[in-house]
């Protein structure tokens, strides 16, 4: 059973949350996403509430702890033996944070996607060196995308440290980030069991810029292509076991996702929310009015319309809650998460364009945000697997099939 209410000790994160999203980042939207590679100097004061969020166990960056991993203080279970734990408060908190602005969200300091990868696979001294720190993820490559296993960059060890090559793109915060986990191959005749995970610090001379990419959506966040030649990292920066287990395959770094899956499905029941709310208003003040004693066929058409879309929009948050409680109880969750995802990414993304449209001219506008949120939620149902990957993975949980038997 999942308690649908806040827990009553995530209440004040969540008030503070949506005080940040409205104070800060509503505030600033509109400011950069025309100011495209400006870093807004505003979240640098946030530095300080996240840091306290840290500290009260409430955030743990935006990873929280992993499925099955004892990396942690466990938090205690309610007297219904329900624990609500740090994914379940990082879910509460991005979606809050991604109603007010989900670019915003995507760059805010002692943040980022790479620390779900420290949390997922990292032993304790890592989690101590690396834990806290605003960590990006890369993973995609030229020539491997939506298939991880395709990855080239190379990791070869030579005495106490790893040497990376091989070129990452579409890296979120990774020009501004302070840590990079780079997925990366010990031996490419191995497969997906010799992909790891490696923390390369972002001033590494060997980690190159290439370019900053201009986007669609989510302007305010930076989207950086890096290079990586005779890259030199301690050899303890490799997360995890650094033995090849061939029977275990992507194991390791896959736990990622189970991880940060619901977030992004968080972000995007955020976007969504916010679309839904101002649409609410919008048509108010056109004298429509949302009756819910009224059957929708009794309802005005807009009316009808946006009461789908709100039953939408909570199944798709009921199924986000419900991966992010079950990693907080250490169920295995992979089938879960990708459902979130795929039903979040792909709900929001609709609602945000419904929207647009119910709101005619005055949606498609800048004057209003709503054209923004259509632009940003698109990513939502891309990055961290697309829409057609979370159906693949959801279909071969379901079908009992492999990853080989099933493409
Ligand atoms: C703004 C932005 C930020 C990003 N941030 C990050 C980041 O921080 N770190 C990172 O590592 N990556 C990041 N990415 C990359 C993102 O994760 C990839 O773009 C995504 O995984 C898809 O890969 P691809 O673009 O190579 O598309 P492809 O894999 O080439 O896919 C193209 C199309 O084919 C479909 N497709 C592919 N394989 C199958 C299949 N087997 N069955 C059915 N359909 C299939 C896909 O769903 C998609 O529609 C980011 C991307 C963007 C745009």
């Amino acid at each position: 059973m999942i308690n649908l209410e806040t827990p009553r000790k995530f209440e004040f994160l969540v008030s503070q949350a949506h005080q940040v999203a409205t104070e800060i980042f509503r505030a600033n939207s509109r400011k950069y996403d025309r100011d495209e590679h400006t870093y807004p100097k505003e979240l640098d004061m946030l530095a300080a509430v996240i840091d306290g969020m840290n500290e009260g166990g409430a955030l743990r960056g935006a990873g929280a702890v992993g499925v099955g991993e004892g990396n942690g203080p466990e938090p205690g279970r309610d007297r219904d033996g329900n624990r609500n734990g740090s994914n379940i408060a990082n879910l509460l908190g991005l979606t809050e944070l991604s109603w007010g602005d989900v670019g915003l969200l995507l760059t805010m300091p002692r943040q980022g996607l790479g620390q779900a990868a420290i949390a997922a696979v990292a032993d304790d001294e890592q989690l101590e060196r690396f834990g806290g720190k605003w960590a990006a993820m890369a993973i995609t490559e030229p020539e491997a995308g939506s298939d991880s296993a395709a990855i080239r960059t190379t990791a070869t060890l030579e005495g106490d440290e790893y040497v990376l090559n091989g070129e990452k793109i579409f890296v979120t915060a990774g020009d501004r980030a302070e840590l990079i986990v780079v997925w990366a191959t010990l031996d490419r005749e191995q497969g997906r069991a010799a992909i790891k995970s490696f923390v390369v610090e972002r001033d590494n001379p060997g980690l190159i810029l290439e370019r900053l990419e201009h986007k669609l959506g989510i302007r305010a966040s930076d989207t950086a292509d890096f290079r990586l030649e005779n890259c030199r990292i301690p050899k303890d920066n490799l997360l995890g076991s650094p033995e090849i287990e061939l029977g275990r395959g992507f194991a390791g770094v896959m736990q990622t996702f189970d991880n940060t899956r619901p977030l992004v499905a968080g972000m995007a029941v955020g976007v969504a929310r916010a679309c839904l709310e101002r649409t609410r208003e919008l048509l108010s003040e056109a004298g429509v009015e949302i009756d819910y004693d009224l059957p929708p066929h009794a309802q005005v058409a807009a009316a009808s319309e946006f009461i789908a879309m709100e039953s939408d929009w909570e199944a798709a948050r009921l199924l986000t809650m419900q991966a992010a409680w079950m990693a907080d109880n250490k169920k295995p969750n992979s089938l879960q998460a990708s459902m979130a995802k795929a039903k979040a990414g792909r709900t929001a993304t609709d609602i945000a364009l419904r929207c647009v449209a119910l709101c005619g001219s005055i949606g498609y506008g800048e004057r209003e945000l709503l054209e923004k949120w259509a632009r940003d939620v698109k990513i939502l149902d891309l990055f961290e697997g697309t829409q057609q990957i979370q159906l693949l993975i959801v279909a071969r949980h379901l079908l009992g099939k492999t990853s080989a038997e099933l493409k």
